[in-house]
Parts: structure tokens; sequence; C-alpha cells
């Protein structure tokens, strides 16, 4: 992969504006068994939604490069699959969109 690869770079930017979304969502939805999150694959017009528990969710967020998407809405170019079940996907970046991301999650974080 190039060293700066637009594709993995947009996906990467709207990845931290999406986890940023659902931070919020995750705030708010305390009680719901199954809160809708949106689909954080790097796909920037999607706006899909997946079902996630408080605990699933906070496990996925734990790491800055990884997110839950919606099965199949994985980019193998710049992403792994690491985790597969009915709901949900978890990918993982790696390379250049995975440096971008930990970089990204840093400065949200701050
Ligand atoms: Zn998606």
């Amino acid at each position: 992969m190039a060293a700066n690869d637009p594709h993995a770079e947009k996906g990467a930017q709207n990845q931290a504006l999406i986890r940023a979304v659902n931070e919020r969502i995750e705030k708010l939805a305390d009680e719901a068994a199954h809160p809708e999150f949106l689909c954080e694959c790097g796909n920037t017009s999607c706006i899909d939604t997946i079902e996630l528990s408080l605990a699933e969710y906070e496990s996925i967020r734990s790491s800055p490069v990884r997110f839950p998407v919606k099965p199949g809405h994985n980019f193998s170019e710049f992403e792994r699959v690491v985790e597969e079940n009915d709901r949900y996907w978890v990918v993982e970046k790696f390379g250049v969109a995975g440096a971008l991301a930990r970089k990204l999650d840093e400065r949200s974080r701050a």
C-alpha cells in the first residue's frame, strides 16, 4: 500500500467521526440491552446501524485499531476481520490505516 493511500486515509478520518458519534450513543444508551450503533466501516456514505451491547462496544472500543462494522463492510486492503457474528463483524486496521486510526484515537481522547 502507498504511504499516503487516500482511500485508507479517508476511511480512517470517517471512522474517527463515527466513533465520536457512537461514544455519545453509548453514554445515552444505558438501559437498552442492544443499543443501535452506527456502522464504523470505511465507506463514508454508509448509514447502516448495528446492534451491540455496551459491553461488546466497550471491548471493541478499547482497541484504537478495531471497529465494529456490519457483516461484509470490511475493506481487505487495509483491515482484517478479527471477529464475526450474526449482528456485526470486528475489523482491525493494519499498515498506514492502523497507524492513522491510532493517531486519530489519541487526538479524540486528549
Ligand atoms: Zn458500513
